[in-house]
């Protein structure tokens, strides 16, 4: 696999930078996870992912799930960027009658599963990555999750299932900030050690900066997993790129005042100029 490496840092900037703005003209958004994650989804969508908006419903495309799918503005921006939302469409996010909602919704193409409830995508994949595996069918399986996320019990009923099930077509991203709405993940329910976990339940654990793109890219390439289930435990900054937002469990849910928005805009832009 080659790739542009810089060319998806400017890429993931340019989704940061487009998400925050979303966020800020829609008045709502879950503005630290969106940030959080905007490298990973980078990743998947301009390297990893066999998707085209002209052919949504290819039966052979790659699926992702998003199943921390509170962090809908980064997708939704993702999908505009893909060319599977229009702009002008991208404009009238959480607008009445809008069908670019809080969360993700089937009613746009490139969306596999309406999610937000958490805890199931996860589960969701496992069965997709089956059925792929029955009908020899040669498309993966990708979910991304939250790791306050992994306080549910049907995550590790579908983490069992997918070992026992061998599904080696089937990968799974932790976006392990640290945080949750509510405080620190390990202070609201500690879920560590999460490598030696998911060893555990059968799967091949991959640990990389998730804000570092060339890791990832490494971690989606590799197939050292055999049989097993990919997991990448992508450690992250929650509300990255914006100096006030990171590492901050208030900026979960959070809109930037008009002088915040101004600086962010600012930071974006010098990042933007480093890339250069
Ligand atoms: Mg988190």
């Amino acid at each position: 696999m080659t790739a542009d490496v810089k060319a998806l840092e400017k890429k993931a900037v340019e989704l940061r930078k487009r998400t925050f703005q979303l966020v800020y003209e829609g008045k709502t958004g879950h503005t630290g996870s969106d940030l959080s994650c905007a490298d990973i989804l980078t990743a998947l969508y301009f390297q990893v992912l066999n998707v085209d908006a002209k052919n949504p419903e290819n039966p052979n495309r790659d699926r992702y799930i998003q199943s921390k799918g509170h962090a809908v503005e980064i997708l939704w921006t993702t999908l505009a960027a893909k060319g599977f939302i229009d702009e002008a469409e991208l404009n009238t996010f959480s607008q009445f009658k809008s069908r670019l909602i809080g969360h993700p919704n089937n009613q746009v193409d490139g969306i596999e599963m309406n999610t937000g409830s958490l805890g199931h995508g996860l589960a969701v994949s496992t069965g997709i990555a089956l059925a792929g595996k029955m009908d020899q069918k040669n498309y993966k399986t990708y979910t991304l999750m939250g790791d306050g996320e992994l306080a549910e019990g049907s995550v590790w009923e579908a983490a069992m299932a997918a070992a026992n099930y061998k599904l080696k077509n089937l990968t799974a991203i932790i976006d392990h900030n640290g945080l949750q709405i509510s405080g620190k993940t390990v202070d609201v329910m500690n879920s560590e050690p999460l490598k030696e976990k998911w060893q555990a339940f059968g799967w091949h654990v991959i640990e990389v900066d998730g804000n570092n793109m060339a890791e990832l890219l490494a971690a989606f390439d590799s197939d050292e997993n055999g049989e097993k289930p990919k997991m990448i435990i992508a450690n992250t900054i929650k509300g990255k790129g914006v100096s006030f937002a990171e590492n901050q469990a208030g900026w979960h849910h959070k809109v930037p005042t008009d002088e915040q928005y101004q600086q962010a805009m600012a930071e974006f832009d010098q990042q933007l100029e480093a890339l250069k």
